[in-house]
């Protein structure tokens, strides 16, 4: 518990905070709302230094899968820490929990990925995979392989490597010239579909752009193809059946890695362990991060097919470390997860307990403003849009969907709106229970009362 006043911590974030995602000479002169302060958190609940209670039902970054504080995780930690808290640094070395957690980590990846690399966040990871790729391409006779193809509306991350694989303007203005190399095809989106088709009397033309793009920049010039298997930050969003059979195909018909970005999807969020188990498609390389440890520890891996790691043996070094990646506490902390996942049957709850929430949402279909609903094991999204018939979304100026989660917010309920599509995400710790999914929804329902649509 801290005895820090709110004024005070307001005054000292004022002072000494270098915030993301807002007007920097207005944070310093107002600091952040008290209520933006988290003082304390447990099972699926988080209080802010006002006192206010709410439920996570976005378990934060859609990371804390098994909860906040939770002392299982945090035992764990202990443990190791006291065992040893570092693992030095030895070329191809590792500590006894980096290379025990790989271990047991090969068992609950697809069975083509065996072989894992550890950094510390999702960005990371997802430089690491492009750097793996480009490697991989050099190692095989053909440096010039080096672009990194990705989608409209994709979160791939904030680094300056991840960030030109992002899209929106509001997370890649202002940081000088965008880097060589990075492409981007459009979105699949069938609710708004961007070509103006009606799926599935579609031709596909989400997919087949991803053909078009490789063959107008050369399939020579091309390392991967890096995608979220759904839609994350941009509010939960499932393609159809047959996009990530046909995005693979076109990977193999042009000789082009498949990426899967799983940070926000891996480690049972969507009702398996991995999104990509609910298509039949192998990626090349698998990006993992936030549930890994439930973001009680910063932790993030690739995973690399047993055949890329073959095209990438027995030549020069791979060099791409940083200093404390892999973690002992962070990897001990990681085993611990898969354990209790095993035990407690995660994936299996998010499952069963994402159809009730899916179920509860959609008893929100019949509303004039609400459409485009989603929903995979607990991971969710809708829209509230404003003209259903003409499927006319509101003037982003309006901000409803921020008034929507501040109205949740007063209800006790925390969800996230989409910063690139403003579609409400609810996606709560797979620790939930039914009851508190029934909350969940009665609160999404009560909300939608509670601001003026028209
Ligand atoms: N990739 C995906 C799919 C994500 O959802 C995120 C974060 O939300 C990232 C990468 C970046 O992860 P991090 O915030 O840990 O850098």
């Amino acid at each position: 518990m801290t005895n820090t006043s709110p004024e005070q911590l307001v005054e000292w974030s004022k002072n000494h905070i270098l915030p993301s995602g807002m007007p920097l000479g207005a944070f310093a002169k107002k600091g952040p709302p008290a209520s933006a302060i988290t003082s304390e958190a447990h099972d699926i609940h988080m209080k802010d230094v006002n006192g206010h209670k709410y439920i996570a039902g976005a378990s934060s970054a859609v990371n804390v899968n098994l909860g906040y504080s939770n002392p299982e995780l945090a035992q764990a930690a202990y443990d190791q820490l006291i065992k040893m808290g570092n693992g030095g640094f030895t070329p191809g070395g590792g500590s006894t929990a980096s290379i025990e957690y790989a271990h047991a980590l090969a068992q609950v990846t697809p069975e083509h990925i065996n072989r894992f690399m550890f950094v510390h966040s999702g960005s990371e990871g997802n430089d690491s995979a492009y750097k793996i790729a480009r490697y991989y391409w050099t190692i095989q006779g053909k440096p010039e392989k080096f672009k990194i193809i990705s989608r409209k509306m994709a979160y791939h991350g904030l680094t300056i490597g991840s960030m030109y694989a992002t899209d929106g303007a509001a997370f890649r203005t202002n940081y000088g010239p965008q880097p060589p190399g990075y492409v981007q095809i459009p979105a699949v989106h069938c609710y708004h579909c961007p070509f103006g088709k009606n799926y599935p009397g579609c031709n596909f033309e989400c997919a087949e752009s991803l053909a078009e793009a490789i063959e107008k920049e050369g399939a020579d010039t091309v390392a991967a193809f890096v995608a979220e298997p759904i839609y994350g930050v941009a509010g939960t969003l499932i393609p159809p059946a047959e996009y990530l059979p046909k995005i693979r195909a076109i990977c193999d018909q042009y000789n082009i890695l498949f990426i899967d970005d799983e940070v926000m999807t891996g480690f049972g969020r969507t009702g398996k362990y991995f999104a990509i188990e609910h298509w039949d498609v192998k990626p090349d390389l698998l990006i993992m991060s936030k549930g890994m440890t439930g973001a009680q520890l910063p932790l993030a891996g690739i995973g690399v097919s047993d055949a890329i790691f073959d095209g990438m043996s027995g030549a020069a070094p791979f060099v791409h470390f940083h200093s404390t990646g892999g973690h002992p506490a962070c990897c001990a902390v990681a085993t611990k997860v898969l354990e209790i996942m095993d035990r407690d049957k995660l994936v299996e709850n998010s499952a069963v307990l994402g159809e009730r929430m899916l179920a509860g949402i959609n008893e929100m279909s019949d509303h004039a403003h609400v459409a485009d609903i989603h929903g995979q094991g607990l991971f969710a999204g809708f829209e509230i849009i404003k003209d259903k018939g003409s499927r006319t979304s509101y003037n982003p100026a309006l901000a409803v969907p921020r008034k929507f989660t501040q109205a949740t917010m007063k209800q006790g309920l925390g969800v996230r709106a989409s910063v690139s599509t403003g579609r409400i995400q609810v996606a709560p710790p797979l620790v939930a229970t039914s009851s508190d999914i029934d909350t969940i929804c009665d609160i999404l329902k009560s909300a939608l009362d509670d601001i003026v649509l028209d």
